[in-house]
């Protein structure tokens, strides 16, 4: 198996979906490398958009962020400015800067074609072709977005090939399931921040992990204060929903109610899945769709309890990033391969652990901590009304980082041996996801997505 850094589980990336928005758009970014050598002799492009991509890819940004992509533009470079000057250029002016390098013509109606089937390596993918100007083929890629923003090539899923290093048995440490992880860190006696750090100090140096964290966590942190302060009244898209976190601020800090607390947790959830469904720049964590359970765990842990600092912040994400790359590794965290359980329930798995870290738990009580939040989100179907991550996802958020917190909870006072590890659960949350009706897996033709008719 090839190994790679962690750090990217978390990255600054755009809303309003990892899948669907950064994915697509990592894929342009992907297929300028490949077509700058032939840059002269393009003359148009073509973008197929399949499966999940065409179903609610429209509500998820899926053609524009493909637009932005191939104009040569990256996510952590993004204002909403140039967002919409480049998509006014495609589609009243009809015209790209390839690479952003060379104009072209660009038709929307003829150069972007949705077909609902899916290619054959996964639920999200999208073919693009580069044509001369007498409209024969020269270059044809195809991608898979395949969660999170990770993007691989038809070559890397038939090869099943991963970026990394070549020979895992040269790295000291290899920790590419929990089993491993907490053999390494029984032997040496350390929690799973410990390890988290020991394994990246093998691809990058201790300063740029550490600044690497921090600058995730002040991305997040200014993601929650943009969500409480937002510019526009309502959400975009067709369900016309008021943003609520403002008024839920004003509410919650006026109040007295010793339960107030879960409102708290819910308003640090919203606010930041707020500014994901507005299509702003958020920390994907482990996906857009459930980038705001984590940092709502991290903003309970900082404003309602003592001693979290920047240092327990690195700990909390290194934890978690260790986690999320057991569910990338050995299962999914994409919704269209299997269901919101692989979104909201991972990242609520990852915030468990790293909460139960940072209060102090050993390796092997955070990754049961790790198990418990899973347990509970086992089943739980993708299906966004109008095919936007907006009903059920911004509440769902508040319900994963509320869960996360009582598994962190539940797994630091029991006495009792579990009986389930977080291996076993892991692949359990996989087998279910691949037997869910494709309905239930970002399709938005099941569930919700069919049941809620009243904003029609
Ligand atoms: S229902 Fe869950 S998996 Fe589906 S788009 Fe919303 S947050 Fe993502």
């Amino acid at each position: 198996m090839k190994l790679d850094s962690n750090l990217s589980i978390f990255k600054v990336g755009v809303g309003p979906s990892s899948s669907h928005t950064l994915g697509p758009m990592v894929a342009g970014n992907l297929f300028c490398q490949d077509v700058e050598p032939i840059l002269d002799k393009v003359a148009r492009i073509k973008i197929y958009l399949h499966g999940s991509l065409a179903l609610t890819g429209i509500g998820h940004l899926s053609d524009k962020a493909i637009i932005w992509g191939l104009n040569g533009l990256i996510a952590q470079n993004l204002t909403r400015q140039i967002q919409d000057d480049f998509i006014n250029k495609a589609l009243k002016e009809h015209k790209l800067l390839l690479c952003g390098k060379k104009e072209i013509p660009f038709n929307y109606e003829q150069d972007i074609i949705f077909i609902d089937k899916n290619l054959p390596h996964h639920e999200n993918g999208l073919i693009i072709q580069a044509l001369d100007e007498h409209g024969i083929i020269i270059l044809i890629k195809e991608y898979y977005s395949i969660g999170g923003g990770f993007v691989k090539s038809k070559e890397d899923m038939e090869q099943k090939t991963q970026t990394g290093t070549d020979d895992s048995s040269k790295l000291d440490i290899v920790c590419d399931n929990a089993t491993n992880s907490l053999a390494i860190c029984e032997k040496n006696n350390w929690n799973l921040a410990t390890l988290s750090f020991e394994y990246e100090k093998q691809f990058n140096d201790e300063k740029y992990i550490r600044d690497y964290c921090l600058n995730i966590y002040d991305v997040m942190q200014d993601c929650y204060k943009n969500g409480c302060n937002p510019v526009e009244e309502y959400l975009p898209g067709s369900l016309h929903l008021r943003r609520r976190a403002k008024g839920l601020a004003e509410r919650v800090r006026a109040t007295t109610d010793p339960m107030g607390i879960i409102d708290f947790i819910s308003l640090y959830a919203i606010a930041i899945s707020e500014e994901n469904a507005s299509g702003a720049r958020v920390v994907t964590a482990p996906t857009n769709g459930a980038c705001a359970v984590i940092p709502a765990v991290m903003l309970y842990l900082k404003n309602h309890t003592i001693g979290f600092n920047d240092d327990q912040a690195v700990n909390f994400i290194l934890t978690a990033m260790l986690i999320g790359s057991f569910y990338k590794r050995n299962a999914s965290i994409s919704g269209a391969e299997a269901g919101c359980q692989a979104e909201i329930g991972a990242a609520s798995s990852m915030a468990a652990a790293a909460m139960a870290t940072v209060l102090g738990a050993s390796a092997h009580i955070a990754c049961n901590a790790a198990e418990v939040a899973m347990e509970h989100h086992l089943g739980l179907t993708c299906d966004p009304v109008g095919g936007l991550v907006q009903i059920p996802c911004i509440e769902r958020n508040a319900f994963g980082a509320i869960k996360a917190i009582s598994a962190a909870r539940m797994s630091m006072t029991r006495k009792s041996t579990p009986r389930v590890s977080l291996d076993d659960v892991i692949k359990t949350m996989y087998q279910t996801g691949k037997d869910m009706n494709s309905k239930y897996r970002e399709t938005s033709l099941g569930g919700l997505a069919i049941n809620t008719t009243s904003y029609c």
